[in-house]
């Protein structure tokens, strides 16, 4: 067990960042900083910063840069990620966030950039059957049988969709990654700080792999 870790996690939408940094939170016992979650916790909670991303979050566009490098800032800056470290699932986004990031985190660089790597085409049928807890952002997947509405099971909230998971949104989101994200694999690469993990298969064996190469970077 190592005594916690800075790891930031890229992927396509839907290579499964999401349940694995929840698995992998607990495992080294460190803060899962999701700017997805956060962002959509704003835009429940009616804050400015919502009221402001929700239209391009549902548009499938992306936060302006200031923004997303605020709220990280101020986020690294808690007592938690100062003392055990973080995942970083969503940021950075662009090479514009990745450069911030490394000036936030001069002091206490990252470990490792793990690229959880799933191709387009398997992340598209992921994603038409995604479906979230409006209220503890659970995932499941929708198999066309459930009844409706859909009650959560780990706390009772509504199970939708996305407002970004329709096939014109998702299809804008995964244009985005490769021309704003793909280039970060080259940022970290150029760094050697990359390491790339195969994201298809059972959840369990994506896990393994990933904590394999999370202990050997540390
Ligand atoms: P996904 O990876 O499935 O697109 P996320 O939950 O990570 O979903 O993010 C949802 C939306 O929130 C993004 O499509 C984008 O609009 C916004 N967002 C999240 N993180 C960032 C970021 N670092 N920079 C800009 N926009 C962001
Ligand atoms: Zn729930």
């Amino acid at each position: 067990m190592i005594p916690g870790a800075r790891l930031i996690i890229l992927g396509r939408q839907g290579a499964g960042k999401g349940t694995q940094c929840v698995r992998l939170s607990r495992h080294y016992v460190v803060p899962h900083i999701s700017t997805g979650d956060m962002l959509r916790a704003a835009v429940r909670e009616r804050a400015e910063l919502g009221l402001m991303a929700k239209e391009i979050m549902d548009a499938g566009g992306l936060v302006g840069d200031d923004i997303m490098i605020g709220i990280i800032g101020a986020r690294l800056q808690r007592a938690d990620a100062e003392t055990r470290g973080f995942i970083l699932d969503g940021f950075p986004r662009t090479v514009t966030q990745a450069e911030a990031l490394d000036k936030i985190t001069v002091d206490r660089p990252l470990h490792i950039a793990v690229d959880l790597d799933v191709p387009r085409e398997v992340v598209l049928a992921r994603l038409s059957a995604r479906r979230v807890c409006r209220d503890c952002g659970t995932n499941y997947t929708a198999t066309g049988m459930e009844r409706q509405p859909w009650i959560c099971e780990v706390c009772g909230g509504d199970v939708m969709q996305r407002g970004d998971d329709t096939p014109d949104a998702v299809n804008r989101r995964l244009d985005l990654y490769e021309t704003q994200t793909a280039p970060l694999i080259q940022h970290f690469g150029s760094q050697d700080r990359l390491v790339v993990v195969d994201g298809v298969g059972h959840p369990d064996d994506v896990f393994r792999r990933l904590t394999t190469v999370i202990d050997d970077s540390q």
